[in-house]
């Protein structure tokens, strides 16, 4: 019995010298020391960007560096996607790191040396390919958090799930994809996570500071279609027919009706927009139907609910009035809410801060734009938070904004992004282990 204590006791101070907590200085020499490389990525990515559901390139590069870095790499989720596993050496919490790998239909018009001349098809039509959401940076940054944790793992508590995830954007027409995919097969079943974390570029933000706030963050989005059909007739004689185009300029008109009149506008915001409206070929034809396409922008279920069972009454009565029909429809798969969970958030500023510097962490207004990320914050208590990315010195609100042609990632924003991403998950690993 006696010769068994002697090893033991050895292994727990063996145990107790490399298992002492990771420091973010630590961290920030790591993420130092890798800020090169993960630029080189992300110009790599920038270059050959690729649309979504078809990040084949980026996903085999994606692998092929988290092999080297001795993972067990699993390939084609949802199409391209990738997830791996850190396995700290300590008993510890799950989390879950998320990076989107798309780029838009976007012809990229920037100068820079290495700016994307790809081309790929989209609606059966060849157009310029842009990452001018900065999805570059966010696999590049979560290809750097995965070295760095790697080299710390023999001390980290838990385990980290990364994962990279195609068509954020959204998939090609008829299929599916992105994170409610991944989640359909399997995204969360290998190791249940107890707290997710993304983040994402934005011009909004000058480099240096992040943005985030408790609750809805980003709006739910839905995307709909009204059809209005009336009667065809010679444009001379509208009474012999129904006039479908303008029971849809009733339609529109009513619509906003919806936001400016029957919306408790002190609870949560919304939005309805019609983009498209598609009807008639000739000045002196009054056709046969009208098209209407939209979006509708919510913060939660019960404000979507409302603003689309209005709109279904407006739309069809606004029609029957003058004996027309109208039908709504909502396209499958909408993107609920982004909803960071209130106690996590807290716990996330405070790493932000420390990581980054208190004057840094900015509280976030509610922000209209959508982000299949929510999908995993319904399922995992999530926190999901902006990082800037034009130059100091730069006014932000004079910068091109993600998804244009001119969009610009300030490099060193990049490594903030990356510390951002190490200090939260390796904060919450270690805190959630007793640290
Ligand atoms: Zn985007
Ligand atoms: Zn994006």
């Amino acid at each position: 019995m006696q010769a068994r204590f002697v090893p033991a006791a050895l292994l727990l101070t063996v145990a107790q010298a490399s298992f002492a907590a990771v420091t973010g200085a630590e961290l920030d020499a790591a993420a130092a020391a890798l800020e090169g490389r993960v630029i080189e990525w992300r110009r790599d990515f920038h270059r050959h960007p690729e649309l979504a559901n078809r990040e084949v390139r980026t996903s085999a590069r994606v692998a092929e560096h988290l092999r080297t870095l001795g993972l067990e790499v699993r390939t084609g989720m949802a199409h391209t996607g990738i997830v791996a596993i850190v396995q700290g050496k300590l008993p510890g919490p799950t989390v879950l790191l998320r990076a989107d790998m798309d780029a838009l239909p976007v012809t990229e018009s920037t100068d820079l040396p290495f700016r994307s001349t790809a081309t790929g098809e989209f609606r059966g039509r060849s157009v310029g390919v842009m990452h001018a959401c900065g999805h570059d940076a966010h696999t590049a940054i979560l290809m750097g958090v995965a070295e760095v944790l790697v080299q710390f793992r023999d001390r980290l508590p838990g385990k980290v799930l990364l994962v990279f995830q195609p068509a954020e954007e959204g998939a090609p027409e008829g299929e599916r994809g992105g994170a409610p995919l991944m989640l359909d097969e399997g995204l969360l079943e290998p190791a249940r996570p107890d707290a997710a974390f993304a983040l994402h570029v934005g011009s909004m933000l000058n480099t240096g500071q992040v943005m985030l706030r408790p609750g809805p963050l980003m709006a739910g989005s839905d995307f709909f279609s009204i059809l209005v059909t009336g009667r065809q007739s010679h444009g001379s004689r509208p009474w012999k027919g129904i006039d479908p185009i303008v029971v849809s300029a009733g339609i529109v008109s009513a619509l906003q009706t919806i936001v400016s009149r029957q919306t408790d506008i002190t609870d949560l915001p919304a939005v309805v927009t019609v983009g498209a409206i598609n009807g008639g070929v000739r000045h002196n034809i009054i056709p046969d139907s009208v098209e209407l396409l939209g979006t509708i922008r919510t913060f939660s279920d019960a404000s979507r609910q409302d603003v689309i069972d209005r709109m279904r009454r407006i739309a069809s009565n606004v029609a029957e009035a003058s004996g027309a029909t109208a039908t709504l429809e909502l396209m499958p798969a909408p993107n609920p809410p982004v909803v960071n969970d209130p106690a996590l958030t807290e716990q996330v500023t405070r790493s932000l801060e420390r990581a980054l510097g208190e004057g840094s962490v900015i509280p976030s207004r509610l922000l209209t734009v959508g982000e299949d990320f929510a999908y995993i914050a319904r399922a995992v208590p999530s926190v999901y938070w902006w990082v800037g990315i034009t130059p100091a010195g730069t006014d932000p609100a004079t910068a091109p904004d993600n998804h244009s042609d001119k969009f610009f990632v300030d490099e060193a924003g990049i490594q903030v992004g990356l510390r951002s991403l190490l200090h939260v998950a390796v904060d919450y690993l270690q805190a959630g282990s007793g640290r």
